[in-house]
């Protein structure tokens, strides 16, 4: 999950790059619509989850929200769970 936050981060990062935000505005903006510009709530934020909860579009507009967010944050997802399971089986072959 916390790779999912950090890739999320960085998608927002390379978006507001883009889109010619100051530095001050693309460290601490919070997070907010493409399309009405409202901010986005604390849950809807949440990698992976967020997008679905909110079925993949805005709370306010109703505007869909693009689906290569979500495509990116589960794939980083997955590959975590994977490093994980993968780390824990091997530190269990040392310890037994
Ligand atoms: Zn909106």
């Amino acid at each position: 999950m916390a790779c999912s936050c950090i890739i999320s981060f960085l998608q927002l990062c390379f978006y507001r790059i883009k889109s010619g935000f100051s530095l001050v505005d693309m460290l601490f903006k919070a997070s907010h619509c493409e399309h009405c510009n409202s901010k986005i709530g604390a849950l809807f934020l949440i990698p992976v989850f967020g997008f679905m909860l909110s079925e993949g579009s805005c709370q306010h507009c109703n505007k869909s929200i693009s689906v290569k967010y979500f495509i990116a944050e589960l794939c980083i997802f997955i590959i975590s769970l994977y490093v994980c399971f993968q780390f824990i089986i091997k530190s269990s072959y040392f310890t037994i």
